[in-house]
């Protein structure tokens, strides 16, 4: 694995990489700005469960001080087998998420895994999130970046911030107008409880403000994958300098039909924003 070097800098990632006196450039999705002065909190269940869900929790976290919400209809689930109780909705759960944004006036990200839903996502959604398992695919990002739209490029749990910045210079390079990164935990051989899948890299922040313009949010539910990490997380991130988060939230957590571990309830939700508006006035 390699560092960044000053040659990547200026033939590799020219189009992401900080040039001398350049700050974050903050990129705004439906009026949601990453890198301004807000701290950016995106939240919402991890999967599309049905029309009447995502309605409700769109209302819920917006209230609580969510400025866009999430939600996946297409989901990279490690095994193929599906049930009642563990599922992803696909095409019509894009659907539901429009309903949503509309009901609530609240923009969405949610994931694109195959390119042939990509009209149908910037339909129904704000901006596109290209997950983990599909950072490194140059075809996918290719193609995403050729839309223009807004890309939320989620770090894969197995690379380096020069394979990520690489990624990202790919979406650019296509075409697409604003790029916003997301750590969301790497592998790493210890994770203090088995349930804990990733370790996050808190210190990956201000790396990339030394050396990219490019907006970063941190995931704390997907790294820590425990939702009593998630809040502690969720405030480090705020505290080392992240652009936001984004967050899994869902009534019932326990129930949730994708990562039932990590979902935080609206009321854990809620006591998180409040102590993120605090830290941030700290900051
Ligand atoms: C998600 O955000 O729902 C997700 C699957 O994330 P990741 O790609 O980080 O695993
Ligand atoms: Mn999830």
């Amino acid at each position: 694995m390699k560092d960044v070097s000053e040659s990547d800098l200026t033939n590799n990632i020219p189009l992401v990489a900080l040039k001398e006196g350049e700050s974050t450039k903050p990129v705004t999705v439906a009026g949601v700005e990453f890198g301004g002065n807000d701290f950016a909190i995106i939240a919402g269940p991890c999967t599309v469960e049905s029309e009447e869900q995502i309605v409700e929790i769109a209302g819920a976290v917006k209230q609580r001080g969510a400025k866009m919400l999430r939600g996946g209809a297409f989901k990279p689930l490690s095994f193929p087998y599906r049930s009642d109780s563990f599922f992803e909705l696909g095409e019509v759960g894009l659907e539901y998420l429009n309903v949503a944004r509309k009901t609530h006036n609240i923009p969405v990200v949610t994931e694109l895994m195959d390119i042939k839903y990509l009209d149908k996502l910037c339909e129904n959604a704000d901006m596109i999130q290209i997950g983990s398992r599909n950072m490194q695919n140059f075809s996918l990002l290719a193609e995403v970046g050729g839309s223009g739209f807004p890309v939320l490029l989620k770090r894969h749990f197995g690379c380096s911030l020069r394979d990520w910045l690489g990624a990202a210079e790919y979406l650019v390079h296509y075409g697409c107008k604003g790029v916003v990164l997301c750590e969301r935990g790497i592998t790493a051989p210890h994770t203090h409880v088995v349930t804990s899948r990733f370790i996050v890299d808190l210190q990956v922040v201000p790396a990339v403000k030394e050396l990219s313009h490019l907006p970063i949010i941190v995931d704390p539910s997907h790294s820590t994958f425990r939702r009593n990490f998630v809040p502690h997380v969720a405030l480090g991130a705020c505290g080392v300098g992240a652009d936001g988060i984004i967050i899994d939230v869902h009534p019932t957590p326990e129930k949730a039909a994708v990562d039932p571990l990590n979902a935080l309830t609206y009321d854990a939700f809620e006591t998180l924003v409040g102590k993120l508006n605090n830290v941030k006035k700290v900051i």
